[in-house]
């Protein structure tokens, strides 16, 4: 186990022509004190869970004192937003300090955000609020106990800094890890100002950390397309099984290692419902949850577009068309493992379809309901009540709970065994909006930072019944309803 200052570092990207990046120093916030600190983000590098005690390590973390081995730098990229493309963005407010290898092997790049301006700042103050800083920690940690890919997060240093949003508030920053932060916009500056040579060698960058079978290979710019397509597919495939809504499903903020990624205005359903929108800027909905596949695939189209250079356009197009059937075959095995069907059956999907429609229409909330499916019984039918119960008198339900019945009874299923599947898919605790608010009210209103710490570690085994937290699996009380987020912040 290692000191902070005792990191082992190998900056690869900061080896990179120096159009891929700016070289940036992190601008120190006022009176940095630890917020929190995540000892399983800090395995990932070595680093001894200890150090939280170390009273340096806020500076460290904040980027007042630069970490051994470490050469900040801000990323260049561009992207859509909202279908537009910007040419002018790039990492405005997040610092990569460098990568760390750890002692399996393992790389991880260390992420600043919030440590002031960078060359592609414009006209913003470079600076996260601690209310977003404290949502993106919770979150990227609830959706890896979920088994999601995401970006990690390592520590939220907290600080006097103010920073100027709709109102004063207090300046933070975050500390997130993942294997890279490449996005799909990373790709897109360099093709549309005719730098096919950059594309080339990032794409090689990204071939060689994270599909090393291709490396070298002929062909394998295509290969790399193909496999972006499948890890996204498989990522929108679980952000929908668990009701997942990203909230600005920009080409920026789409990692190119299929990993969920700049967590904003994201929300997990409660009631059942496609329509949901987290972002209230969002006017049209383009980025509501039902939407989210459909904009992968747009997404996609741009990556390809993007990697038009060295995949010829024949080819990426056949590529890209395949991610439908891939996320629908996704899809259709997750949530059948989440109703604990075990063989195949071709009227599935319409089991699962008309599962949700009921929900839908019924308001009813999914993450709860699809526990509580755990307890239907396919022996006894009398026993179905429960589940039943959520939905009120639904006749609908009732023929849905028979079909799945006969599904279930046509296969053996034994009750006991399939609850025991399926709670440990589907989850009993989710980071509900008004839990992350709770927690943000604590810090900002008490100082207080233990419920941050207590949702870190409820969410952290989201699908065991834990004694205590019973509260926690609640929908949204009335009261704390219609919460609304904003976009930047
Ligand atoms: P986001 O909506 O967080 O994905 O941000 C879109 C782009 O704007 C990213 O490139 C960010 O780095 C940048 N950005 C967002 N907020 C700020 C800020 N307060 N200061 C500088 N850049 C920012
Ligand atoms: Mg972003």
């Amino acid at each position: 186990m290692k000191r902070i200052t005792e990191l082992d570092f190998d900056n690869a990207y900061r080896r990179l022509p120096g159009d891929f990046y700016d070289v940036v120093h992190p601008t120190p916030l006022k009176n940095p004190r630890l917020v929190s600190f995540n000892p399983d983000a800090a395995a990932l590098i070595d680093l001894d869970p200890e150090e939280a005690n170390n009273p340096g390590l806020p500076l460290y973390l904040s980027g007042a004192r630069a970490i051994p081995g470490s050469e900040p730098l801000a990323m260049y990229y561009t992207g859509h937003q909202f279908g537009v493309y910007n040419p002018d963005i790039g990492d405005g407010r997040a610092i990569l300090l460098g990568e760390v290898r750890n002692s399996r092997g393992g790389k991880w790049d260390l992420h600043l955000k919030g440590a002031g301006r960078t060359a592609y700042a414009r006209v913003f103050d470079g600076r996260a609020v601690l209310r977003s800083v404290i949502r993106e920690y919770l979150s990227s940690e609830a959706m890896h106990g979920l088994g999601i890919p995401t970006t990690r997060a390592l520590s939220i240093v907290g600080s006097d800094e103010k920073v100027e949003r709709e109102t004063t508030e207090r300046g933070a920053t975050l500390l997130r890890m993942a294997e890279t932060h490449v996005r799909f916009g990373s790709f897109e500056g360099f093709h549309y100002t005719g730098r096919g040579d950059y594309v080339k060698l990032l794409a090689d960058y990204v071939i060689d950390g994270f599909f090393p079978h291709l490396a070298g290979e002929e062909g394998r710019y295509a290969s790399f397309l193909s496999g972006v397509v499948d890890r996204t597919a498989k990522l929108i495939a679980l952000w929908q099984a668990c009701g997942f809504t990203h909230g600005v499903m920009n080409t920026d903020n789409m990692s190119i290692i299929g990993l969920t990624l700049d967590y904003g205005p994201f929300g997990f359903l409660e009631e059942y419902s496609p329509e949901y929108i987290p972002n209230h800027s969002d006017h049209f909905g383009r980025y509501s949850f039902g939407n989210q596949p459909s904009i992968a695939l747009w997404n996609l189209q741009k990556l390809a577009e993007a990697l038009g250079s060295v995949v010829p356009r024949e080819i990426s197009q056949e590529i890209v068309f395949n991610f439908r059937g891939l996320y629908g075959k996704y899809y259709l095995e997750i949530m059948k493992q989440k109703l604990g069907l075990l063989s195949d059956d071709p009227r599935d999907p319409a089991l699962i379809k008309g599962l949700l429609s009921i929900l839908e229409e019924t308001k009813t909330d999914y993450t709860n309901f699809m526990r509580g499916l755990g307890d239907f019984s396919a022996e006894d039918g009398a026993r179905n009540e429960h589940p039943a119960r959520m939905l009120g008198e639904s006749s609908a339900f009732k023929e849905w709970a028979a079909a799945y019945r006969r599904r279930l009874v046509s296969e053996g299923s034994i009750d006991a065994e399939r609850k025991e599947a399926m709670s440990s898919l589907n989850p009993k605790y989710i980071l509900r909006n008004y839990l992350a608010e709770r927690a943000i009210r604590k810090v900002e209103d008490e100082g207080d930072y233990a419920e941050i710490e207590r949702l870190r570690i409820l969410l952290k085994n989201p699908f065991s019944e834990q004694p205590g937290f019973g509260e926690y699996s609640k929908p949204t009380p009335p009261s704390e309803r219609g919460l609304v987020i904003s976009c930047s912040s």
